[in-house]
């Protein structure tokens, strides 16, 4: 796909969005399709922000496809197109292998229920007191309860029944016990829905889709542009530099983490004491690591499960699955089924991770940690395919540093901030007229689900702007 180099840009558009995260894309498109003039500048040379893949050695690995909730179906539809909606497809084989239990489960409401209920011996009339609970939380809750009250309230003492419930929530966005039920309660219902759902054709064909509806809508992409600041003059923004170009806009929205966006991007002498006191308070979001396998071609395995939550840890802990040793990884399995087209099969463990603790690293120990994370995987993997190593043909691996250099993410952070982020990002208008956020922030919008529904929202906070 062809995009515009940046000396070809026009001066002026009526909105710049920095970033082609979902979150940018899905803003973009709206703002376009509602007739407004749009450019949309992106540091990388391929759009899609976290939601991306690459090549290696005659595979094609993805970054960010383990799993979505069912309401991408309905939200593909009706903000981008039936043609994306029509590739989604469920994953049907969740497996959950640690000390405290095995089992395998479609993830969907039912399939929980009757797994508390028969494996774990909850009364019935509990489990669906929880799932009433939990699905009726919505953000205008009480935000005193944590995570942890939740479940001691509903499941005391019962740690193998946290760590199922919170294992996969954690993974998905980072969260831990401390924080607001209500993060933990609108997200694992949107998961408690059918199950977990992917893209058939992988995040480049997701992608590639988004890209030509853009264009066919009239944004003007823009790859390779780093936005170096924005623009902002008597309380207003009026554009952005990019590289020795300034381009105007009326309006412009960041799709950049927050923190860059506020401390980078605008600089902090755009905002009032009283909104950075509240900005200061914003934490972000661990970041991760990842190892890549490729199978040989010719090889095979049998179907190992779609999605792999394995640990050894003794129980639940968010802190263990972030440590650089960590005993707690999900291996996303792919099929020949994922790429149609180019089939394949290909391995991605996840862990979290902590970005100080590879920060720090000279280019040695930083090279050491990183094998030794690709030999922790490969020791774990053999136990779920027996013989994987003589399979492999090629292996890559990724940790904080690499999510930080691609997305320039704060700390590398793969799913914005903890809670106080939504609040800034929601009101950075009312500090600099025509600036506005979209991109992960609070939990809730974070994830390729999170992030296009608030490209949506995003969306039509601008269009309201741009009109008044
Ligand atoms: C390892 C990992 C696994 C994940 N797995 C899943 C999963 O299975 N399911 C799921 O739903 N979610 C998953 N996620 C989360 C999901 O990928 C993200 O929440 C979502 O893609 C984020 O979208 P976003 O709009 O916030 O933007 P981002 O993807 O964060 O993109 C921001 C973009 O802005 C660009 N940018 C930043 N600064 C500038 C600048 N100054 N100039 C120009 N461009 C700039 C960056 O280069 C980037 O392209 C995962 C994330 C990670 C890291």
């Amino acid at each position: 796909m062809v995009f515009t180099p940046l000396d070809k840009v026009r001066q002026k558009y009526d909105v710049v969005v920095i970033g082609s995260g979902l979150g940018g894309l899905t803003c973009a498109n709206r703002l376009a399709r509602a007739g407004h003039a749009v450019l949309l500048l992106e540091h990388h040379t391929q759009l899609g922000g976290l939601a991306t893949w690459f090549k290696r050695g005659g595979h094609t690995f993805d970054v960010s496809l383990h799993g979505f909730p069912y309401g991408m179906v309905k939200t593909c539809k009706k903000y981008w197109s039936k043609e994306i909606r029509d590739s989604i497809v469920q994953l049907n084989n969740i497996v959950f292998d640690n000390p405290q239990f095995s089992l395998t489960t479609t993830f969907s409401k039912d399939d929980f229920t009757r797994i508390l209920h028969e494996q774990f011996t909850l009364d019935r009339v509990t489990v669906d007191d929880f799932f009433n609970t939990v699905r009726a939380m919505n953000f205008y809750d009480d935000l005193g309860m944590t995570t942890r009250e939740l479940f001691e309230k509903f499941f005391p003492g019962r740690s193998d029944v946290h760590r199922l419930l919170m294992e996969p929530i954690t993974y998905a966005n980072g969260s831990t016990l401390d924080e607001p039920a209500i993060t933990y309660g609108i997200v694992f219902s949107n998961f408690m829905n059918r199950g977990v759902f992917t893209f058939e054709g992988g995040t480049d064909r997701l992608i590639g889709m988004m890209a030509t509806d853009l264009q066919h809508n009239g944004v003007t992409l823009c790859t390779g542009a780093k936005v170096e600041r924005i623009i902002v003059e008597n309380g207003k923004t009026k554009g952005v530099v990019v590289g020795d170009r300034e381009i105007s806009a009326s309006a412009v929205v960041s799709n950049s983490g927050i923190t860059n966006t506020i401390d980078n991007l605008a600089g902090r002498d755009a905002f009032s004491d009283d909104f950075l006191s509240r900005f200061d308070k914003v934490v972000v979001n661990n970041s991760s690591s990842q190892v890549y396998f490729g199978i040989r071609k010719g090889e095979a395995f049998d179907d190992v499960g779609d999605l792999l939550f394995t640990s050894t840890a003794k129980e639940f802990s968010s802190e263990e699955m972030r440590r650089m040793d960590t005993k707690s990884r999900t291996f996303s399995v792919y099929y020949p089924k994922t790429r149609p087209d180019a089939p394949d099969y290909t391995v991605v463990a996840s862990m979290n991770a902590n970005y100080a603790d590879w920060a720090d690293l000279d280019e040695q120990a930083y090279g050491r940690a990183k094998e030794e994370m690709v030999e922790r995987c490969f020791d774990d993997l053999e136990r779920y395919i027996p013989g994987i190593r003589d399979k492999v043909d090629t292996i890559e691996s990724a940790t904080p540093q690499t999510f930080n250099r691609y997305t320039l993410h704060t700390e590398g952070t793969s799913f914005g901030t903890k809670f106080e982020g939504l609040d800034i990002s929601r009101t950075i208008f009312k500090e600099v007229g025509g600036l506005f956020h979209v991109g992960s922030v609070g939990i809730i919008m974070s994830g390729w689900l999170g992030a296009i529904n608030y490209g949506v929202i995003v969306a039509n906070d601008v269009d309201a702007y741009v009109r008044s």
